[in-house]
């Protein structure tokens, strides 16, 4: 069975937890590293013959649409993360829209395909915002994967279903992969949690969701988790800086890892949403 490889597409300085740091009317006038660090993992995914999702920031796509392209040119889903980088339960519905419908378009143009997959900034959907699959499917999405169910201070909803559900309006919900210790479900998917696991913990965990479950695994990463030495937001607080900066020098080596030992490809591939993508714009 394959798992999942995502990446959502977004520059360091664009995260939620630095978001009252860096506003976006300062994005344009800070030096962006996002394609830089996209190449790196679009790299690693050919020397690995690995296909993956690309969750694309309409942002990112605008600014640097041959990295849209090259996307789409080795084989990878083009999908979308909205424009802005809003939580999802920060918007009311007409803004929402606006930023989902104007990224979907935008991506398509320039990609040259159809887009049919979002992810919410944060994991930003709620038990609030349910609203947000009637305008997802309004404007012609397929599937979501924005919803983990964890306890987190930030985002997740702690009792949603763990695996792929059809929500009301037909737009089709993947979660973040979690494993049930200790009575709750534990954060399994990528990220921050990624960096937090010694690797052996993360293989035990995988390994074991793929036994037990039988489902697909979903993985997470982002371009600027692969950095380094990316500039300090030392204005941060304590708890943002260690999520945000804790063990990137480890990544490069635990994605090899992770690539060796799983099967990978993108949602589209896994889920059957490739049926309309890649098709129907270029024909
Ligand atoms: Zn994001």
């Amino acid at each position: 069975m394959k798992n999942a490889m995502t990446i959502d597409v977004e520059d360091y300085f664009q995260v939620s937890a630095f978001e009252n740091l860096v506003k976006r009317g300062d994005w344009d006038s800070i030096v962006p590293r996002v394609e830089k660090n996209t190449h790196l993992l679009l790299d690693k995914f050919a020397e690995h013959r690995v296909k993956a999702t690309f969750f694309t920031l309409g942002w990112v796509a605008e600014k640097f649409p041959d990295l849209v392209r090259e996307i789409v040119k080795q084989g990878h889903e083009l999908a979308s993360h909205g424009t802005h980088h809003q939580r999802a339960s920060d918007q009311d519905r007409a803004t929402f829209k606006r930023d989902v419908g104007d990224a979907k378009r935008l991506l398509e143009d320039i990609g040259g395909v159809k887009v049919v997959g979002y992810r919410a900034p944060s994991f930003s959907f709620t038990k609030d915002n349910e609203w947000v699959y009637d305008v997802l499917s309004e404007e012609g999405y397929k599937y979501s994967s924005s919803v983990y169910p964890v306890v987190h201070d930030h985002y997740g909803i702690p009792d949603a279903p763990r695996f792929q559900y059809t929500t009301k309006s037909g737009v089709i919900e993947i979660p973040l992969s979690t494993l049930p210790m200790f009575g709750r479900n534990i954060p399994i998917s990528g990220g921050g949690y990624f960096r937090l696991y010694p690797y052996l913990m993360s293989r035990w965990a995988i390994s074991k969701f793929i036994a037990v479950e039988r489902q697909p695994y979903i993985f997470y990463l982002h371009p600027w988790e692969m950095d380094p030495t990316q500039p300090r937001m030392t204005d941060a607080s304590l708890k943002s800086r260690f999520r945000h900066y804790l063990n990137l020098n480890k990544v490069d080596r635990r994605l090899t890892g992770l690539l060796h030992d799983f099967e990978w490809s993108s949602m589209a591939d896994i889920y059957g949403f490739n049926d309309n993508s890649n098709k129907e714009l270029s024909e």
